[in-house]
């Protein structure tokens, strides 16, 4: 069965799905994305993922084409006719197709583009292992709260985690960390409190750093919501990232250098599976 892919407003197979040379996603990096992650053929958190599209959307002027109940049905028919059991729902949307110019062009429709990834999450040999991370200089503009499809620091910053051995590149600014080219950056205290950046326009909204935030606040787990140097995640107990492909992920080693003792940790662990526990459970972790 080839891949069925969404296209401004039909389900077709990938090869026949066709982006017209003109559009501003191609041209100008003008829209913005969405990833949600499926375990059960569900979506995971994606009331939140869809307000933040709003948001997005709302911020870089590009009008919303669907209500919330369009969206999420549109997602779920795109599950359902990939027979996706585990795995990630993209979409992106951009301003829509006009001979390129800057200004925003007066009757463009915006395009939209969804497609699914299966992927095993809840059983990724990573999650056992853990990961490499390797600090690179955050080179991003200053609306990283956008979800903007424009990923080339991003790119260059995982290529260059890849090229160094790790898995994550997690960006720096000013000597604080900011977040993962891909997703957000925890640290555990020796003491054993969590340690997250709080929301800016520095980083973006992560959706499963909300939940997992939740979580570990129902769990008693001790949170301090602010910036962390790369010193002292290199001398935490622990460390960790999220993100809706992933859930959560230990972070075994920063810059070469062993985290704790190089093993996933045992709070990383706890948060690993209540959130696993959230996500097989996802009428009652809407509430
Ligand atoms: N930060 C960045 C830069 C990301 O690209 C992502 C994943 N899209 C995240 C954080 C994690 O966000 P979420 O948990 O919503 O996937």
């Amino acid at each position: 069965m080839s891949r069925i892919v969404f296209l401004n407003g039909s389900f077709l197979p990938i090869e026949e799905a066709k982006v017209p040379f003109m559009d501003r996603g191609f041209m100008f990096g003008d829209g913005v994305y969405e990833g949600i992650g499926v375990l059960n053929g569900r979506l995971i958190d994606n009331e939140a993922h869809l307000e933040r599209l709003e948001r997005s959307l709302a911020e870089v002027r590009i009008p919303n084409p669907y209500t919330r109940a369009e969206w999420t049905s549109l997602e779920e028919e795109l599950v359902r006719r990939n027979g996706m059991a585990e795995g990630f729902v993209y979409f992106q949307v951009t301003r829509g197709v006009a001979e390129r110019d800057f200004f925003f062009p007066d009757n463009a429709k915006p395009t939209v583009a969804m497609f699914t990834q299966a992927k095993s999450i809840a059983s990724a040999p990573a999650a056992e292992t853990g990961i490499a991370v390797v600090t690179v200089p955050d080179m991003r503009w200053e609306r990283r709260d956008i979800k903007s499809i424009n990923l080339l620091a991003q790119v260059l910053a995982k290529q260059a985690a890849k090229e160094a051995g790790a898995q994550e590149a997690w960006m720096v600014q000013d000597g604080y960390v900011t977040e993962g080219g891909s997703s957000s950056a925890f640290i555990v205290t020796k003491k054993g409190s969590i340690v997250v950046r709080p929301l800016s326009n520095a980083i973006l909204p992560g959706i499963t750093r909300k939940s997992l935030l939740r979580l570990s606040q129902e769990a008693g787990i001790a949170l301090e919501e602010r910036r962390f140097t790369v010193e002292e995640a290199y001398d935490a107990a622990e460390a960790f990232l999220t993100s809706a492909s992933n859930f959560v992920l230990p972070v075994v080693s920063i810059d070469g250098r062993p985290v704790g003792d190089g093993k996933p940790g045992p709070i990383t662990k706890r948060l690993r599976e209540l959130y696993l526990d959230m996500a097989r459970l996802p009428a009652i972790a809407a509430e």
